[in-house]
């Protein structure tokens, strides 16, 4: 086979066996409404001299809901207006009522930025915008808690310094009328756990000081938006959902990479690389004219994509090449600029960009957008393919699948991706490894008082209690006091331990941090690491310090760490008696120990070699989801006995590799283990917990959803053509065991048995 034996003629035509899946989305007409009456004029001028005419229905809709009092989250598209959803309330408030102040909480310091141009733009003084982040100067931050009305910020500058310093505040705090909190959806997980108690911490200290702000959310479009924006923020939030914006008609095709030839008998079979297709198909879109935008996950992928495509354009028309570019974080401000206003004037016809792209960039007048792997959610799949569309006109998007379970799901149930939205934000206030730190902060704020336990969910009288006997809080008749020196180290983002801090040796540069949970997986001596598409080497992992220190370099071949795990059953919280099957939700205990590492030619996948490693196991107290099968049952389902292992193993996987279907969760906030006979089940079982310590509210969403949840497992397993296996179904690119055994179609029998007998 040729390398574009498969390949269409033009973009337009998806004529190609690739193409799975064709979805036509019509052009919307926009829904137009008038003015509110309350909205003050000043406002109104100010967005009209924007070029906003009128608001859209739903702008209009959150807003009014809002000045009533009723606090609201704004769910819609990308583009579909949300920010003047509570800039419209904000303003008329602050205008209306010149002591009135508002909060803007973003999950980044540059949508901050972008807010304060924003507001600055409108042109009404009275406002007085500032941000007030790590960045602003101590100079700056006394004039801000005086003057500023609107103060724009984030929740880690909340909780480490506005909330603690809340005396200085309270004026501010007195007169707050609205708290808006933009791009809601990022809060899940540890971290939107640990956000959801600063936000009541937020709510606690306003009222001391008599303030009751209405909650402003806007969020992408996901599952359930009032349900998750209720639980981060602790009261009843009333969603709106329906998107009143106009768009353009869009036509989006689903691509998997065929299966290439078996090179050698005994070597699974591989899919050709979607590097390889989004190059194939860039060079297609160039050469019929078409303004195409491709997004890779890594630089190095969309240098690759570039240079691919140039090269095969320059074969076919010399010169041809220089009308495509690669594009991604860390250019200078100039440089994107320049790239933006050629790919404008149509000097560039293609452009292959890291996702970096996503934020704060400018791109106009696309005709097409080409997404190499699903993006992780439904939020940045349509936000990538949003680019495409020049004012009105049709537009095109290709998702190509990676070798991947998900992907291949994808591609194969179109459904899953369109039409409905599958994934809600996840994240759980009642775990107890954030509350207890959270309580601690809470105390060492203000007193917290019997009256206040109520605030912070239905397990903090027992979380005080365990805190008092263990020294941390001192009770009082007044309450429960923090009557240690300083105040608590509560880190936001973590929950075991402190995040291990990725530095750079030669510049002293700090990259990010590593959740210590995933430290010894992602950040072991010689570890490849990637940070915003560019790759980094590990030098060296000191857990005492928690730092890994690292180089930046691109080798060819990639790192995966090899692990041995031991769970055992702490309690059942819930659980299905199925007769031959049980599925459970309660708490485990996970012994990992990282033991060695594999390197892997990039590419082809070849094991270069086993490295050993020296880390110390580590243990974690979490939640998991297991179902068993009675023996019986799986030989019913046509499983042997030699087979179950495998079976279960393989079932394990594609099972975690699903998950994120269901819940906004990555590989990296689960884990599994498969066992052809557990002890405290003493049936074969496969469990899936969180990664985290006391959980994260992954595992407890899988039990929920479970029926849907193995449904979708199994039917991506069986829609898979490969033969005994691959990445795109039963195989795992973290699995501890090197993916060894894995059983294909013992698996789809595993899940068709828990199926059949699941209520
Ligand atoms: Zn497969
Ligand atoms: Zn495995």
């Amino acid at each position: 086979m040729t390398s574009t034996a498969h390949r269409p003629a033009s973009l337009s035509q998806l004529t190609s066996p690739a193409v799975t899946h064709v979805e036509r989305l019509p052009a919307r007409a926009g829904t137009q409404v008038e003015w509110p009456a309350w909205a003050h004029s000043a406002a109104v001028e100010a967005f009209q001299a924007q070029g906003i005419p009128l608001p859209w229905a739903h702008q209009a809709t959150a807003a009014s809901l809002a000045v009533d009092g009723t606090h609201v989250v704004l769910a819609t598209g990308t583009g579909s207006g949300k920010s003047l959803g509570y800039q419209l309330p904000v303003l008329t408030r602050l205008l209306d009522d010149p002591r009135a102040t508002a909060l803007y909480i973003a999950p980044a310091k540059a949508l901050a930025a972008d807010q304060l141009r924003a507001v600055a733009g409108f042109g009404l003084p009275e406002v007085r915008p500032a941000t007030y982040d790590g960045d602003t100067a101590r100079e700056e931050r006394d004039w801000i808690r005086q003057h500023s009305r609107y103060v724009l910020t984030n929740p880690d500058m909340l909780h480490h310094g506005m909330l603690p310093g809340h005396e200085r505040w309270a004026t501010f705090l007195r007169r707050l009328s609205y708290v808006v909190i933009d791009e809601c959806h990022a809060y899940r997980g540890v971290f939107g756990s640990h956000v959801s108690h600063v936000l009541r911490r937020l709510r606690r200290l306003a009222a001391r000081y008599g303030g009751s702000p209405t909650f402003i959310l806007a969020s992408a479009t996901s599952g359930d938006p009032a349900g998750a924006a209720s639980r981060l923020v602790g009261v009843p939030v009333t969603a709106v959902v329906e998107d009143a914006s106009p768009r353009g008609a869009m036509t989006f095709a689903l691509w998997e990479p065929p299966l290439l030839p078996p090179s050698e008998e005994d070597l699974p079979a591989v899919r050709r690389s979607a590097l390889r297709e989004t190059a194939d198909l860039l060079t297609d879109a160039v050469v019929t004219g078409t303004r195409t935008l491709a997004f890779i996950r890594s630089r190095r992928g969309a240098e690759v994509v570039a240079a691919v495509t140039r090269r095969q354009l320059d074969e076919a028309v010399p010169g041809l090449g220089d009308r495509v570019a690669a594009y991604r974080a860390g250019y200078l401000k100039e440089d994107r600029r320049e790239i933006e206003r050629q790919l404008l004037t149509g000097e560039l016809l293609g452009l292959a960009s890291t996702n970096a792209l996503e934020l704060g960039v400018d791109l106009v007048g696309l005709d097409a957008v080409l997404i190499c792997g699903y993006p992780g959610t439904r939020a940045s799949l349509w936000q990538q393919a949003g680019r495409a569309g020049r004012a009105g006109a049709a537009a095109l998007a290709v998702m190509i699948a990676r070798d991947d379970p998900l992907d291949t799901y994808l591609v194969h149930h179109p459904s899953a991706l369109f039409g409905r939205p599958v994934e809600a934000t996840v994240l759980d206030p009642g775990n107890p490894y954030v509350l207890g730190p959270q309580l601690c902060c809470a105390a060492s704020e203000s007193p917290i008082t019997k009256a206040d336990l109520a605030l912070f969910g239905s397990g903090a009288q027992a979380a005080v209690d365990g805190l008092t006997e263990a020294g941390a809080l001192r009770r009082r008749p007044t309450g429960w006091y923090w009557t240690h020196t300083g105040r608590p180290e509560v880190d936001l983002r973590g929950t075991g331990g402190a995040p291990v801090q990725v530095v750079e040796s030669s510049t002293g540069r700090l990259l990010g941090t590593v959740d210590a949970g995933s430290s010894h997986v992602m950040l072991h001596t010689g570890a490849v690491y990637l940070h915003q598409g560019v790759t980094f080497v590990v030098d060296d992992l000191d857990l005492e310090d928690a730092v890994a220190l690292v180089h930046q370099e691109e080798p060819d071949w990639s790192t995966h760490a090899r692990d041995v795990t031991d769970l055992s059953v702490v309690s059942v919280r819930s659980y299905v008696d199925a007769g031959p099957v049980g599925l459970f939700l309660g708490e485990v205990d996970v012994t990992n120990q990282v033991v060695s590492y594999q390197r892997r030619r990039l590419g082809s996948g070849e094991v270069i070699d086993t490295r050993p490693l020296d880390l110390p196991p580590r243990e974690l107290r979490t939640v998991a989801v297991w179902f068993t099968v009675s023996p019986p049952a799986l030989e019913a389902a046509g499983v042997e006995p030699p087979d179950f292992p495998g079976a279960l193993h393989a079932a394990e996987h594609a099972a975690i590799g699903l998950l994120p279907l269901m819940a906004t969760c990555d590989r990296w906030d689960i884990g599994g283990l498969s066992t052809a006979n557990h002890p405290d089940t003493e049936a074969p079982t496969v469990f899936v917990y969180d990664g985290h310590p006391g959980g994260a509210g992954f595992a407890e969403r899988a039990y929920e959803t479970a029926a849907a949840w193995l449904r979708a497992t199994r039917d991506a397993i069986a829609a898979c053509g490969c033969e005994a296996g691959c990445p795109s179904c039963v195989q795992s690119p973290k699995c501890g065991n090197g993916n060894n055994p894995l059983h294909k179609p013992g698996a789809v029998a595993v899940l068709d048995a828990v199926l059949t007998n699941l209520p």
